[in-house]
């Protein structure tokens, strides 16, 4: 099968032809549909941040397709089936597992970084894992369910806790932050979204977002909180330390903000600040695997949308161009890489 496979130090990734995997009991072999192009694959490529999987390894975490063989032992899928395949897998039964929170699974394996990901025709993983796809949807499109749509379901729902009638700001309008918007507008908030791009504004702006700020503008978190009174909720989806405080500022008393970006860095925090006035601080990672049906069911309803969110489509062979794009900034949602 062909696969692109990312060397140790290399910025491109080598499109190369290797045996195709055979699934083993318990597992499944699927045919790729399509695979998200996740600004998470360039702290590999271009930041040096190590995989978990000794390279060469193929990276892509955001799959979708169609059941073409089962392992022994896997009786409740059927080849034929549509699925889309979670980035982070769990072990079911660890500590933080058994607590319900298989999102902080303790030997949690994530695709394309702990095992071959989606840049590839097809992938075996294990079958307990899958989340079914109703065969109407668009196949394509549904790859996006498994980081993009997510993380800020998780986010909004579980992390933020937002409510309807809130004030939430989302810093950050990109693949996972425009979600953040979507989410939070759906959970009935009014949403105060920010970022560098009038593009990505513009497009918050359709997906539900009250108000939009472009983060040029000056002393913009004041801004925001003279407009709205103070957020209840603040949400950084780069991973930015400046932007993380910046977000904070936007909080009334009270306030709590949800850090879904990454950033390796240290955040001094006003600790005066967050005592007096009872800020909350949450962490947010993923998903568990038990809210994927509700996010399948909120895109078959038509309460999300997903054709919007992709930007560009690219072949296999063409995967290298879709991060170019990203580096150079153009104003991207989601890019596929697509098999067919
Ligand atoms: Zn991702
Ligand atoms: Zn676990």
């Amino acid at each position: 099968m062909k696969a692109a496979r990312y060397y140790k130090g290399e910025k491109v990734l080598r499109i190369e032809d290797i045996p195709t995997p055979e699934p083993a009991a318990g597992e499944v072999r699927i045919k790729i549909a399509a695979c998200g192009v996740c600004h998470t694959d360039l702290h590999y490529l271009d930041h040096g941040v190590p995989t978990f999987k000794e390279p060469p390894m193929t990276p892509g975490h955001e799959i979708s397709g169609t059941i073409e063989k089962l392992g022994d032992g896997v009786t409740k899928w059927n080849e034929g089936d549509h699925v889309v395949i979670p980035a982070v897998l769990t072990c079911g039964s660890c500590e933080a597992c058994r607590r319900g929170r298989e999102n902080i699974c303790q030997n949690m394996m994530m695709v394309g970084n702990n095992i071959d990901g989606g840049y590839a025709e097809q992938i075996v993983v294990s079958a307990k894992d899958l989340i079914p796809l109703p065969k109407h949807l668009n196949l394509e499109d549904c790859s996006i369910i498994a980081d993009a749509l997510s993380t800020p379901y998780h986010a909004v729902v579980n992390r933020g806790e937002v409510k309807p009638g809130q004030v939430v700001s989302v810093f950050g309008c990109g693949g996972v932050g425009i979600n953040v918007v979507q989410f939070a507008a759906l959970a009935g908030a009014k949403v105060i979204a920010v970022d560098l791009s009038d593009e990505k504004l513009e497009m918050a702006k359709k997906l539900g977002a009250y108000a939009t700020y472009n983060a040029k503008e000056e002393k913009v978190e004041k801004i925001i909180r003279k407009a709205t009174g103070g957020c209840d909720t603040a949400f950084e989806v780069i991973g930015n330390p400046k932007v993380m405080l910046q977000a904070m500022s936007t909080l009334k008393t009270g306030g709590r903000f949800v850090m879904v970006g990454y950033t390796a860095d240290s955040v001094a925090l006003p600790a005066a600040r967050i005592m007096y006035r009872e800020m909350e601080i949450r962490g947010s990672l993923g998903c568990r695997p038990v809210d994927y049906n509700v996010i399948v069911s909120l895109v078959d309803q038509g309460s999300i949308a997903l054709e919007p969110l992709i930007s560009n489509r690219y072949s296999i062979d063409d995967v290298n161009k879709a991060f170019d794009d990203i580096r150079e900034g153009k104003p991207i949602i989601r890019n596929l890489m697509v098999t067919s």
